[in-house]
């Protein structure tokens, strides 16, 4: 029986409630169970998902498969490689006033019924991927795919009930009125990822409840491209870290800062980039994604006017096509150095060096993640000690969320909690202290 739609969210909750004290979902076998079925998901409906993302967002089939199919079935075999290991109870040393005969130990336990609010630019992996931690943590999920993607969240609502166990895993669509009113339920975890906005609401939801969250949100992820780098690697690198997605990628660099001289010669390396990735005409390029839609075309068109064009600034609303975009000479002051660009154009800002460009950062707010180009240790051990940013990238901008051993999650303003591989253990389950003590 396929739960996902007629249900109310207060049933969900308590549908799946019921499930989670019978103990159902805390063996590990009934968690490696559910990723194994979530992964044959992915792997028999690759081609339906595919299809689904090219007409919410115009993914090409290969990005598609890159960053969100395959980059979820790899985070369930990284899971299922190690959930063994991440669960195993931790011993812990004994003061001695216990006597030498007392144990004591941490071991997780599942929290129960979480919720895992998705948005729409990666709706697929960011629906699944913190899905993969929760179940692994052994609790029942109720998965919220994001409207503004509707065929993938069709998709999604479709295909989860028919390979997942429907008793502890349900699918619920919508928009504002449902997400409302699945968060004024109790939950034991809400995971979100969006917007700041949405994740102010989404915090006071919970704590009317005492839930903790999860919340990944944005902003703006800087650069900074130290002198005397290898602009044409840098380019290269910086255009399709930016430009995948068509820049609708929270930890996409949003802004470059470097010296003038440096972005002069930048500038020269990123109009080649550009060309070479996409052609004299990318809206042709199949490999080019589309904006989401025309809400967000309006927003960032209205963006391109924010300094002088290097390559690109032209767009097409009725094929919500803007070009990969490139802008010099801009001023911190214009609308582009705003808020998160989330679009593709990427602003070039000068600084006079490296101390304007450490205060430029921590004039804002804490960004998700900040790129640094720079071949000097000094250089780039100072931007590590001197800034704060959810994640650091030394000369590959995206990569490290690829990393399952590594935390991703922002700080300040772009978010709070981080999840991927046994941090996402950490997030859905609560560290229980146990202490032993022999009667005898
Ligand atoms: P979105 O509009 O799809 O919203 C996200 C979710 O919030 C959706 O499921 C939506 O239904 C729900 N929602 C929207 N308004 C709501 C309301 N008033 N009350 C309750 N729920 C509501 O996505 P978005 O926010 O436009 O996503 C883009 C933002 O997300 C960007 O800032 C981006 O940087 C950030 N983001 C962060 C990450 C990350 O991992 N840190 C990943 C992707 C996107």
């Amino acid at each position: 029986m396929n739960h996902s739609t007629p249900e109310q969210p207060a049933d969900v909750v308590a549908r799946l409630r019921a499930t989670f004290r019978t103990g159902r979902t805390k063996p590990v076998e009934w968690r490696t169970g559910q990723l194994r079925r979530l992964r044959a998901m992915l792997t028999e409906n690759g081609a339906a998902l595919a299809a689904a993302l090219h007409t919410d967002l115009g993914k090409s089939s290969t990005e598609a498969y890159r960053t969100e199919i395959d980059f979820t079935v790899r985070e369930i075999d990284h899971t299922l490689e190690h959930l063994d290991e991440w669960l195993r109870p931790e011993s812990a040393p004994v003061p001695a006033h216990l006597g030498g005969d007392a144990t004591a130990w941490t071991q997780y336990d599942p929290l129960g019924v979480v919720l895992v609010i998705a948005p729409w630019n990666y709706p697929a992996q960011l629906l699944l991927a913190p899905m993969v931690g929760a179940l692994a943590s052994g609790n029942a999920v109720v998965a919220k795919p994001s409207e503004l993607a509707p065929a993938t969240s069709a998709a999604l609502a479709e295909l989860i009930p028919a390979y997942l166990d429907t008793d502890a895993v349900a699918v619920v669509e919508g928009g504002i009125p449902e997400t409302t009113a699945l968060l004024a339920e109790r939950f034991d975890h809400i995971f979100y990822t969006g917007n700041g906005a949405v994740g102010r609401i989404v915090m006071r939801a919970a704590a009317e409840h005492l839930t903790p969250v999860a919340l990944e949100l944005g902003g703006k992820s800087p650069v900074f491209v130290d002198r005397g780098t290898d602009l044409d690697v840098v380019a290269d690198r910086l255009a399709r870290g930016k430009f995948l997605n068509a820049g609708q990628t929270c930890v996409a660099p949003d802004y470059v800062l470097t010296d003038p001289e440096t972005a002069a010669a930048l500038e020269t390396a990123l109009v080649r980039a550009v060309d070479a990735l996409f052609g004299a005409d990318p809206q042709a390029s199949p490999e080019y994604g589309r904006i989401v839609n025309e809400r967000h075309f309006d927003r960032i068109s209205a963006l391109l006017d924010s300094g002088r064009v290097a390559v690109g600034g032209g767009s097409d609303r009725t094929d919500k096509y803007i070009a990969p975009t490139v802008l010099v000479d801009v001023d911190p002051k214009s609308p582009v150095m705003q808020e998160e660009i989330f679009g593709p154009i990427l602003p070039v800002v000068t600084v006079p060096g490296l101390d304007a460009a450490i205060d430029f950062i921590n004039d804002r707010d804490k960004p998700l993640a900040l790129y640094v180009f720079s071949e000097s240790d000094r250089t780039r051990g100072r931007i590590a000690a001197e800034t704060s940013s959810g994640g650091l990238g030394y000369g590959l901008p995206l990569a490290h969320l690829t990393v399952s051993d590594l935390p991703f999650g922002g700080v300040g303003e772009s978010g709070m909690g981080s999840y991927h591989g046994r941090y996402s253990i950490e997030t859905f389950s609560h560290r229980k202290a146990v202490l032993a003590k022999p009667l005898g």
